[in-house]
């Protein structure tokens, strides 16, 4: 297969979303050198939007020159040595991602298990901590992509906290799509990427370091497992004009990066998430209709990742295969044990319109 004999596909799964043609064009700008100091001075902006977008303040806010289990594997292998405790959240498949990067890094890891498609409560964490008094720290997903399920941060930030540990987030589908509150949840780690709600390429991960969890990775007693994504390094990186040199900048995908959150600041994050609200329940009303039904309950539903069982006798990967083939629709199929038996409908960033639910359910309408 070459590129140009691609077929262009209309994104609603879990991940690419589709681009803005600003974004797109940005890529294709011509190439400058990744020391150049127009490009540092874009490093610098970049980290101002991924500061407004998270709304922190935290001064080690940057990317990761690579998607976002790299971002999840930064925040876990600088803040975790070998024998740390940790608590780790699952209940999809992310978290279990999280608990195996722990493990790797030799912290020993007490796992809260939760069914997939709930979320984890206050009370689980609470025994967790009972068990861990002081765990190195707690980690917990946003936004599970794997079943459609949106934790509550809040009370379990304070309860984590109170026992002074530090509190890692995945944020990577909840980022520029639902409300997301780095200082005032007080996260100390956070990871996200920019195929989601951000709707740039995928390949990157916006990260950002309370000073509580940059005061943890100055005082590490062993050095950080991974060359590539040690911070100790990586900050420098990121230090504006002092910038030292550590790996080749993606100078492409910056630029991308660079135009999708311009975008992301001048539609505003409030209107941003209104939007996806507002979209999610124009399609759900159509999904139900037709006979869908939501894994997820009501209270704990992510907008822009709906996790759907299909109406009564229909073969899931029958229609999902005609939507693509025949109306150019992507839409994700189900994990673990979901396999074969949900869809997952993302409506992300350039994707959560009227437009990309219009065209899905008349597709829809006219197969089944
Ligand atoms: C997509 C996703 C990731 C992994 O990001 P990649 O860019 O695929 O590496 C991690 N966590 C969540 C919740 C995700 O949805």
């Amino acid at each position: 297969m070459k590129v140009k004999d691609l077929t262009p596909r209309v994104l609603m799964g879990p991940g690419p979303s589709d681009a803005h043609p600003r974004v797109l064009r940005a890529m294709a700008s011509p190439l400058i050198g990744h020391l150049d100091p127009e490009f540092i001075a874009m490093m610098d902006d970049v980290k101002s939007m991924i500061q407004q977008t998270m709304l922190t303040k935290n001064n080690l806010t940057f990317l990761v020159s690579a998607p976002g289990s790299a971002g999840m594997e930064t925040c876990l292998v600088n803040l975790l040595e070998p024998g740390d405790e940790c608590i780790i959240c699952i209940n999809g498949v992310f978290g279990g991602r999280m608990a195996d990067i722990a493990e790797r890094c030799g912290a020993k890891v007490h796992k809260v298990i939760t069914p997939w498609g709930e979320v984890t409560t206050v009370e689980q964490v609470k025994k967790a901590l009972d068990a861990c008094p002081k765990p190195k720290l707690v980690a917990l997903v946003h936004a599970e992509t794997s079943t459609g399920a949106l934790q509550p941060i809040p009370e379990i930030s304070d309860l984590v906290h109170n026992a002074g540990s530090l509190l890692v987030v995945d944020a990577v589908t909840s980022y520029c799509g639902v409300p997301l509150k780095v200082d005032e949840w007080n996260i100390d780690a956070i990871y996200s990427g920019t195929q989601k709600n951000l709707s740039a390429p995928p390949g990157l991960s916006p990260v950002s370091f309370s000073d509580a969890a940059v005061k943890v990775l100055d005082n590490r007693k062993t050095k950080v497992q991974s060359w590539f994504l040690d911070l100790t390094m990586v900050k420098n990186y990121w230090a504006g004009a002092k910038r030292a040199y550590h790996h080749t900048g993606p100078v492409s995908s910056v630029f991308a990066i660079s135009e999708a959150l311009t975008l992301v600041l001048e539609e505003g994050l409030e209107n941003r998430w209104k939007r996806h609200y507002t979209v999610h329940n124009y399609l759900k009303n159509q999904l139900e209709s037709m006979g869908f039904r939501y894994l997820v309950n009501e209270e704990n539903r992510l907008p822009n990742l709906n996790s759907v069982f299909l109406p009564e006798g229909q073969d899931e990967a029958l229609l999902r295969n005609r939507l693509l083939n025949e109306f150019n629709i992507e839409v994700g199929g189900g994990l673990g044990d979901f396999a074969g038996k949900i869809w997952r409908i993302g409506i992300m960033g350039e994707s959560c319109t009227f437009n990309h639910v219009n065209m899905l359910v008349g597709a829809l309408k006219q197969m089944l």
